[in-house]
């Protein structure tokens, strides 16, 4: 039986719990493969900014390919990296990887760009998290803007005061920070009030349920209300349809992201896509 899971994670759990063992063991052989191979590969999702249409950062997604060259999602492999103290290590390859990117862009087209990556509550749990980030940044040379970091509504919900002085360390160095899936968690919205947040990215379901009623809807609007009276970015996730694009346009969001812009792709693939969308522009 599927177990409850995240939306963006494949039911790969039965209810046997053998079968259950065997697909943690065989993820958590493959992670450490991959890391010993140095085969993991970060992707990139432009996002869009509603203001003049261009694009001016972009998501870090992780993918991982098993023995036969096929990804394995995050959805499932993440929640494995959780479980088995992978992530901290896995963690590290995003901060490092994001970095050298990053740097070789310099000089090219996306020089200015912001690569936002994913962070793991169980990261935030290491003290030197904010350290390390800037430190790496500084390493390779880059200027703190140049990278942000999600963490999930959930995430952050159980945040200390340690981990939130890691997060304004972070933010006063100018790195960007976002709640990612919107409006999925236990939102008390009181625990945005103490938190250094930049944006909000509103989970793609509530696009998605927008477009069929009315009640949806409704709560759509109000939590990018929410989000503006705080004076945050509000970026809307999951855009597929031209028709979900006007909407997102019409309710005031100031960015989104989704497959109608851009799949996530490989980094070779941006600069490419980055080209065709000034080109569209300048017509
Ligand atoms: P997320 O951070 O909310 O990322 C957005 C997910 O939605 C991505 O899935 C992306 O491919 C997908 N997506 C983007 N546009 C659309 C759309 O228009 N329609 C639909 N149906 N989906 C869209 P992906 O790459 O499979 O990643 C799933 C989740 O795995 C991410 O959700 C994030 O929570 C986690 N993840 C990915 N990379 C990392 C990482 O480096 N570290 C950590 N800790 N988590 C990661
Ligand atoms: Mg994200
Ligand atoms: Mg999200
Ligand atoms: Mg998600």
């Amino acid at each position: 039986q599927a177990k409850e899971s995240g939306e963006n994670s494949i039911c790969f759990y039965t209810s046997d719990i053998n079968d259950r063992l065997v697909h943690y063991q065989e993820v958590t052989a493959l992670l450490r493969g991959a890391l010993a191979a140095d085969s993991l590969q970060l992707y990139f999702q432009p996002q869009i900014d509603f203001k003049d249409g261009g694009v001016y950062s972009c998501e870090a997604l992780l993918r991982c390919f098993d023995g036969r060259s096929q990804p394995v999602s995050p959805g499932v492999f993440i929640p494995v990296a959780e479980k088995s103290g992978l992530i901290n290590r896995i963690g590290d390859w995003v901060i490092e990887n994001s970095c050298r990117q990053l740097k070789a862009w310099q000089g090219t087209a996306l020089e200015h760009i912001r690569v936002d990556i994913n962070l793991s509550g169980r990261q935030l749990t290491n003290q030197n998290l904010a350290d390390h980030i800037l430190q790496t940044l500084s390493d390779h040379g880059l200027s703190p803007s140049q990278l942000g970091v999600e963490l999930t509504e959930n995430e952050v919900i159980g945040v200390d005061g340690e981990q939130i002085r890691q997060l304004k360390r972070l933010k006063q160095a100018g790195v960007h920070i976002s709640i990612d899936d919107f409006g999925t968690g236990y939102s008390s919205l009181v625990y945005l009030r103490n938190l250094p947040v930049c944006s909000l990215k509103i989970d793609r379901g509530f696009l998605h349920h927008a477009m069929e009623n009315d009640s949806d809807m409704a709560i759509l609007k109000a939590i990018i209300t929410v989000g503006h009276c705080l004076s945050l970015t509000v970026l809307v996730e999951g855009v597929e349809t031209v028709e979900q694009d006007r909407l997102v346009k019409d309710l005031g969001c100031d960015m989104a992201q989704g497959f109608l812009y851009a799949r996530p792709m490989p980094a070779n693939e941006m600069p490419g896509f980055l080209a065709d969308r000034v080109q569209l522009k300048e017509r």
